[in-house]
């Protein structure tokens, strides 16, 4: 098997073999770009590693050595030679990008003779030595597990003993005496010397990288983002190329387009003399790319120009390293780059205004989840006017946060699960502040710029973030930070705003954001490619209002229950409920009449001309009866009835199991009066505003719990019958269908039976998967976490379709219905009607459409559009 590529074997698309960035250094070198050579060892020979127990065999190492060799011939160097030495990087690259979360090695290959060699070859002494203290410094860190601090503390003494601030400040003897003492750090953990043999510390480093693969950060960086575990690393070894070489060398991190913005400018940091992480780590503060002009034009227009041919190369904003050796520019990596939600959207938009990429290639790139972020929090301009800013910094990733402040990630996570917001409050954040990452609202550095760990990450995650805030002088150690004399605790509450980067004190109230432009024109070209229709759940005129608003061309689902347990109107429900006597009872259902026709009114103004589903009244009636004694009390007193009447008639209305009981359309055949009046609110309604409006209502009535085409056949006979009495009387027509809820198992088996009284069908895929799973979704809290997490159900099955079951009648239903009915119409309204994979599946099937609540409106117009354009594919 072949375990090694060199770079100019490799391609883009090799992703899965070579990693991303392996896969993409060949992919430089393929079109040209200045790269530094090296080669690449496959994802396969890290699972083979971990197949053979944590081992790399033989044939591995020797695919190595003899890689190794072709590099060393390449480019003149010999690893740990005396002449010319070839110093290597040792870079981990997983097929998806982690940022930051595994290890990478620089300067392999230096040893207490190549340092000499080197200082006499580039006459810089101080170079050489600065190089190799950051090699021992890193792989004592990476390969042998000695932690960072160590080094760190020695390092900063000896400044504070110089009196100097900036490590560039340091010469090359105050850097020879550090390494001598991190030399004897390393013994000191290893009772061993720091290891001399280049080839050694080449097999040693490339170990260490297959073994982060799975460190704990990692791991959990992989949970939180659905990344399989089993993918495994490659590792790159590539020829150093040094930005630490005096002040015509640096290095930094470009992004082709704003990454928070989505604007179309060049955005990015750099370092002179400078190497490696020094630019995300936040020890100095970068300049801005547009600062390199200044630097060195040449070089910056190279840059640019390069840049630009990258992006479209690969038509798609790149996260960019560099590295400038002595005036010499040279590339080492480049990725697609992580966005914000606003960003993704405006950058497809202009890649296609620029004739980059077709409207549909720009919406398959949009994932529907992110419109979630998109509504992003924004603070309430007035109460932000009143709130008291304490500081600024650097607005890393938008949103509007507030919380309590704490400053380590297991304090965060402990709040959380108290139920408490939090704010992360950092010197600067490292990938093992992940979890605390995750746990919180936002996150606020003191240190680092808007390309560091913790801009980076929150950006990826959507979430707040506010980092590089000189003002903020935080003792994590004592969970405490000053900005000025104020001083906070953990635990004091403090907002953020991620849009402007300012900080302030207490907690400000959020509102969620309006669309913008760019969003408005990628969702009207979903609109025109989707087939699929996308209507809401409302029940108020207001949730109406947010839906349309958002895009919903209809409700598909508008529940009637809700309207009833209103203040105004419970008691006239119980009342009807309780009667005696069906005299009673129409007295009752008299009063609700006008009541829930003016809830119908207000839905039908609100909607226009568009469609509205109303469901016939579907829960157990004892839901709406009190249980509480003193409630019960009241409640007799108001109807002139004993307590321990009322009580027995309580409990006579008990079920053990009123999932399936007396409900849905049961209700209608036991008491029909009940869906009489609310047919006869309903037409009565439309009618009104069709006589206000001229609105042209087409009236759907939906029966719930469907699971025998009698109980259709009687009711649907009903609701006409009320109709046709209402259209005589006011001598107005209106046209109309009835239709039905498919979600009793029985109703899908079937459905060709039942389509014969329906107009239209609708799957209530909540209680469909209930009832075919046998779940009852109020208590399957209890094992549902288990069952995901031993993979049993993939995905919690209440919020993504279960395909395999649910799905499969869904398709026999729909297959049945429509051999009756070839042109019935056939939607969905449970929870799954928001969820991007589950809406793949009923355009799979040949839904009319889908319905979902009004915030996963727009999710669901982007996913019905990449649903048909993947159809076509
Ligand atoms: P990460 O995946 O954490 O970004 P990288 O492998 O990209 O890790 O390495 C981090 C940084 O180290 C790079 O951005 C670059 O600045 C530096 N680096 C890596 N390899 C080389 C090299 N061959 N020459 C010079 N610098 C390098
Ligand atoms: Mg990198
Ligand atoms: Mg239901």
């Amino acid at each position: 098997m072949k375990y090694v590529y060199a770079f100019d074997e490799g391609r883009g698309d090799m992703k899965k073999l070579l990693g991303g960035k392996g896969a993409n250094l060949a992919e430089m070198k393929r079109i040209g770009l200045p790269v530094p050579e090296g080669f690449t060892i496959t994802t396969d020979a890290c699972n083979m590693y971990y197949e053979q127990n944590e081992n790399m065999g033989d044939e591995l190492i020797s695919q190595i050595k003899s890689s190794l060799s072709e590099l060393e011939n390449r480019t003149g160097k010999k690893l740990g030679g005396k002449d010319s030495p070839l110093l290597v990087s040792v870079r981990s690259g997983a097929y998806v990008s982690m940022p930051g979360m595994m290890d990478t090695v620089l300067n392999l290959g230096m040893n207490d003779e190549t340092v000499k060699v080197i200082a006499k070859l580039s006459d810089d002494e101080r170079f050489a030595m600065d190089s190799y203290r950051r090699f021992i410094q890193m792989f004592s860190d990476v390969v042998l597990g000695i932690e960072k601090y160590n080094f760190d503390n020695v390092f900063d003494d000896v400044k504070e003993s110089k009196g100097v601030t900036q490590d560039t400040e340091l010469s090359a003897e105050d850097l020879k005496a550090i390494i001598e003492k991190y030399k004897l750090i390393v013994f000191e953990h290893i009772q061993e010397p720091f290891p001399q043999d280049p080839q050694k510390q080449l097999l040693m480093a490339v170990e260490a990288v297959f073994s982060s693969w799975n460190n704990p950060r990692a791991k959990i960086y992989r949970q939180a983002n659905d990344i399989a575990h089993d993918l495994g690393t490659a590792v790159n070894i590539q020829e150093m190329v040094f930005g630490n070489m005096g002040e015509d060398s640096g290095t930094g991190v470009a992004f082709t387009r704003n990454p928070s913005t989505g604007e179309k400018a060049l955005f990015g940091e750099f370092l002179m003399n400078a190497q490696g992480e020094d630019v995300v780590a936040g020890i100095r503060t970068p300049q801005p790319v547009s600062a390199l002009e200044k630097q060195n034009k040449k070089v910056y227009d190279e840059f640019l120009s390069t840049v630009n041919a990258l992006e479209k190369h690969y038509k798609d904003m790149q996260d960019i390293e560099f590295t400038i050796e002595q005036g010499k520019l040279f590339f080492l990596q480049t990725r697609t780059a992580k966005r914000t939600a606003a960003s993704a959207i405006r950058v497809a938009v202009d890649m296609v205004d620029e004739g980059l990429i077709t409207k549909e290639e720009a919406i398959m790139r949009i994932d529907p989840s992110i419109i979630d972020k998109l509504l992003h929090p924004t603070f309430d301009p007035n109460a932000l006017a009143k709130a008291h800013c304490i500081t600024k910094g650097l607005p890393a990733s938008p949103g509007a946060a507030s919380g309590k402040v704490y400053f380590y990630s297991e304090d965060v996570v402990r709040a959380k699960n108290n139920g408490e917001k939090t704010i992360l409050v950092r010197m600067e954040t490292s990938p093992e502040d992940i979890e605390g990452m995750i746990s919180s609202e936002g996150i606020l550095t003191a240190r680092g710029g808007m390309t560091s760990h913790a801009a980076v990450v929150a950006r990826g995650m959507g979430k707040c973030c506010v980092a590089g805030c000189h003002d903020v002088k935080v003792s994590e150690s004592e969970k405490i930070f000053y900005v000025g004399n104020m001083l906070f605790k953990e635990g004091d509450e403090i907002s953020l705003d991620g849009n402007t980067g300012e900080v302030y004190k207490g907690i400000i109230p959020a509102t969620k954001v309006e669309f913008s432009g760019h969003f408005g024109r990628l969702m009207k070209w979903a609109d025109e490619i989707r087939a699929m229709k996308v209507r809401t759940n409302a029940d108020t005129p207001k949730d109406a209002k947010t839906a349309v608003k958002f895009g919903a061309e209809g409700i598909g689902l508008c529940r009637t229950e809700h309207m009833f347990f209103e203040e105004d109107r419970i008691p006239i429900v119980r009342e009807m409920i309780l009667a005696k006597n069906i005299e009673q009872r129409q007295n009752a259902l008299d009063k609700l009449l006008p009541i829930q026709k003016k809830d119908f009114y207000d839905m039908y103004l609100e909607m226009g001309n568009r469609p509205m589903t109303v469901r016939l009244l579907d829960p157990p009636l004892h839901e709406f009866l009190p249980h509480e004694a003193k409630d019960i009390e009241l409640l007799a007193s108001e109807l002139n009835m004993e307590v321990k009447v009322l009580e027995e008639h309580i409990a006579a209305l008990e079920e053990h199991n009123p999932m399936l009981g007396h409900r849905g359309c049961r209700l209608g055949i036991t008491y029909p009066e009940i869906y009489q009046m609310q047919c006869k609110a309903i037409v009565e309604a439309a009618i009104d505003v069709k006589e206000k409006n001229g609105s042209e209502i087409e009236l759907e009535i939906m029966i719930p719990l469907v699971g025998n085409k009698k109980e259709l056949e009687i009711l649907r006979k009903l609701a006409i019958k009320t109709l046709e009495d209402v259209f005589e009387q006011g001598q107005q027509i209106l046209k109309y269908k009835i239709g039905t809820m498919i979600e009793v198992p029985r109703a899908a088996l079937t459905a060709d039976e039942i389509a014969q009284s329906a107009d239209f069908f609708s799957f209530g895929t909540n209680d469909l998967t209930q009832m075919t799973l046998g779940f009852s979704r109020d208590d399957a809290g209890k094992f549902l976490p288990i069952y995901k997490s031993r993979e049993i159900y993939e995905k919690d099955p209440f919020q993504s379709l279960d395909q395999t079951g649910v799905g499969e009648l869904i398709k026999i239903a729909t297959k049945k219905a429509r051999n009756t009915k070839s042109d019935l119409k056939i939607g969905i309204c449970g929870e799954h009607g928001g969820d991007p994979q589950s809406i793949q599946f009923f355009a799979k099937v040949g839904f009319d459409y889908i319905s979902c609540s009004p915030y996963r409106v727009p999710i669901a117009r982007i996913a019905a559009a990449q649903a048909e354009i993947l159809s076509k594919k």
